[in-house]
């Protein structure tokens, strides 16, 4: 391809994203340097691979330009006031995240690229990409899950298998640097904040998501409940004919997906027009049936009613779907208490959704708090809590909280970061416990105190939760 070849680009970032990134450019042809700030045995392995195919990596520097650099590929979590960037604005240089170099080279070489639909929200996105794409899948469609989970968007876009539509998970940190993105459709979940650390404020970091509805093809569908995602459909600039398409967990208005007595309905794509409404699923189609995964079913039932797929096929993919691991899932019950692992709660608007599904509640809590207050989420929570108990590098935020909101609560601060702390809040939550009550790990934190990710933070509570009753496998 003569527009690649020789052309001198930069990755920013070994890893997940920035490897395959590497690998592809150098494919087409591209002058490739990665630059990383790290430099261990793990990221000197991962080079030596990429140094094999031609590409040029140096370790330990990722703030410096390298000379000549065209265009700059960056990994998603790099922060835009990195010196890298401001040395790349500076230059002039263009900079694509990895979602960018997809959508900029999807079909590449190949017939019609398949239409993005993409997901975004602070919270739901994985939950509800996987719907969608179970709904797809019921409809006939070739389609994948893909983002963070399953397929990577670079292998969608320029591997073998071909697809006629994506159910695409979208971060805001993606979003950010998707400067020409265009779906089919979108959907903003939702909006609490989130990773403001990085995106700096509110604003920047609701600017970021509602950059997925920018240039939206037939709808642009947002959460009727919360006001915020429908300001940014307000906000986007769309293709004519484009439609916002609220998704509400009440009676739903006209252009509305809802609920009226137990059943998903749709006012927004009535084919019928002596017909009002259309009856899509029953709520209990739905695994978990709670609030916040009927909103997401909504939300996944919008997106592919927008492209077309028929009410029974809504409903055969809902009820094909199961939930990940770590999302409020139960892991056993031991001396008639539960214990439930919501390990990917790692935010405050997360861990609300699932301290509202349980009562009375001993609640495992803490890790980094990415520049999160908790003051809203204890005081909602505060009269389900039987007690708390909290680890991990920002466990003093939330204690703060719990003194300010809930003083009468009794908290056990564990004071420990290290790996074993998981398996000492649970014996501490066991002994706080009553009959009939729920032990949550929902730790409103990311992880990367304590553990590799969230994964191995659910693993680490279903270990120890094991430990408690060995009898019971
Ligand atoms: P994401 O991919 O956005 O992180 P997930 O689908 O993996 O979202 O769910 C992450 C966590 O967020 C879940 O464990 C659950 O606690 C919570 N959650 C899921 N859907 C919603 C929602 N619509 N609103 C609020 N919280 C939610």
């Amino acid at each position: 391809d003569t527009t690649w070849t020789g052309k001198r680009v930069t990755v920013a970032g070994l890893g997940v994203s920035g490897i395959p990134a590497a690998r592809v450019l150098r494919g087409l042809g591209a002058q490739v340097t990665v630059v990383n700030d790290g430099d261990d045995d793990r990221s000197r392995a991962q080079a030596a691979e990429l140094e094999a195919l031609g590409v040029t990596v140096r370790l330990g520097d990722g703030a410096t330009l390298p000379e000549g650099t065209e265009l700059i590929v960056t990994a998603p979590g790099w922060k835009p006031d990195k010196p890298l960037f401001l040395a790349a604005a500076e230059a002039g240089v263009e900079i694509w995240g990895d979602v960018e170099l997809a959508w900029r080279l999807r079909g590449h070489g190949r017939g019609e690229p398949a239409p993005w639909l993409a997901v975004t929200g602070t919270n739901g996105k994985t939950t509800t990409v996987r719907m969608l794409a179970s709904i797809l899948e019921a409809a006939g469609l070739r389609t994948a899950a893909v983002g963070n989970i399953g397929v990577s968007l670079l292998d969608a876009v320029l591997g073998d298998e071909q697809y006629d539509v994506l159910a695409v998970e979208l971060s805001s940190y993606q979003l950010h640097w998707a400067p020409s993105l265009r779906a089919h459709s979108a959907a903003v979940l939702n909006l609490a904040p989130d990773h403001l650390d990085w995106h700096g404020s509110m604003e920047a970091y609701a600017a970021d998501k509602g950059r997925i509805y920018e240039g939206n093809q037939v709808a642009c569908v947002y959460n009727v409940q919360d006001p915020a995602t429908e300001a940014l459909v307000r906000e986007a600039d769309v293709e004519e004919g484009c439609r916002a398409i609220g998704f509400t967990l009440g009676p739903p208005a006209p252009s509305q997906l809802g609920v009226v007595d137990g059943i998903l309905v749709d006012r927004a794509f009535v084919a019928n027009r002596r017909k009002n409404a259309q009856e899509l699923a029953d709520v209990s189609d739905v695994d978990p049936p709670a609030p916040h995964n009927i909103a997401n079913a909504l939300a996944a039932a919008a997106l592919a009613r927008a492209y077309g797929v028929e009410p029974a096929a809504v409903r055969d993919g809902l009820r094909a779907f199961r939930p990940d691991a770590h999302r409020i899932e139960h892991v056993a019950d031991v001396a008639g208490v539960a214990y439930v692992d919501d390990s990917k709660a790692t935010n405050t608007h997360a861990a609300e959704a699932s301290l509202a599904a349980y009562d009375p509640i001993v609640w495992i809590a803490g890790g980094l708090a990415k520049g999160a207050a908790f003051d809203e989420l204890v005081e909602k929570s505060a009269k389900r809590l039987r007690g708390a108990v909290l680890i991990g590098a920002d466990r003093a935020l939330i204690r703060e909280a719990l003194a300010r909101h809930a003083p009468e609560v009794p908290v056990v601060d564990l004071d420990r970061t290290d790996t074993g702390a998981m398996s000492a809040a649970v014996r501490e939550a066991a002994r706080l416990a009553r009959p009939g009550d729920t032990v949550l790990m929902a730790p409103a934190c990311a992880s990367m105190d304590m553990f590799t990710n969230y994964n191995k933070r659910g693993e680490a509570f279903a270990d120890a939760v094991r430990e408690l009753a060995p009898e019971r496998d």
